[in-house]
């Protein structure tokens, strides 16, 4: 039997005796197994780092005081948004320290419970 197939790994025709047969000679074979074997690592890590990503909402969500780093990704908004909302007074937001501007987590929820005034 002889089939006209392409080669999965060069892209270059050949003739396979089976239908099988995914790529041209022993050095694609290796080169593809190697290549599918890499790519199914790097899925694998990159659903790792999704994991990890994901876990510090988790930590934001239960917090009751928060940062406006913090109540930014919570929010899903830029931080220089959020400063903004602070500034027009949407969020209401405590300096306790120079450089540290803290968010009540129910004052973001209470944003989404109330009749907007704007
Ligand atoms: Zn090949």
């Amino acid at each position: 039997m002889k089939i006209l197939r392409v080669c999965q790994h060069c892209g270059k025709d050949f003739i396979a005796q089976r239908t099988t047969t995914q790529s041209c000679s022993d050095h694609c074979a290796k080169m593809y197994y190697k290549t599918k074997k890499r790519n199914e690592k790097i899925a694998i890590s990159n659903k790792e780092t999704l994991i990890i990503k994901a876990k510090p909402l988790e930590e934001i969500k239960s917090k009751d005081f928060l940062t406006v780093k913090d109540a930014a990704k919570l929010l899903n908004c830029s931080v220089r948004t959020l400063y903004r909302l602070i500034d027009n007074g949407t969020i209401r937001a405590v300096n306790l320290s120079e450089r540290k501007i803290t968010i009540k987590r129910a004052d973001i929820d209470v944003l989404f419970t109330l009749p907007q005034t704007i």
